[in-house]
């Protein structure tokens, strides 16, 4: 399983979902907000939590982790190519 959150495409410390893939975190991720195991569950939780970030102005849940220079659309990518 890849580190990057299934929603926003932020590299994660460890894997949003366990290293088997079938063991969430519960984690909550600094750039979209979301809670590993729970808005990324399914594609469509993966996608509604996807469009209330953008809502949002993709803004961080955490804003003093983002860095300097961070475009959503680069990170974006990871996600769409990971996940789908
Ligand atoms: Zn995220």
């Amino acid at each position: 399983m890849g580190l990057a959150c299934f929603v926003c495409g932020l590299a994660q410390g460890v894997p949003p979902w366990g290293d088997d893939g079938k063991t969430p975190t519960f984690d909550i991720c600094p750039c979209c907000g979301s809670e590993f195991g729970y808005e990324d569950a399914t594609d469509a939780g993966v996608f509604r939590a996807r469009r209330r970030w953008s809502e949002r102005g993709y803004a961080w849940e955490d804003p003093k982790a983002r860095p300097e220079g961070w475009d959503f659309g680069v990170q974006l990518q990871n996600a769409l190519q990971k996940n789908g």
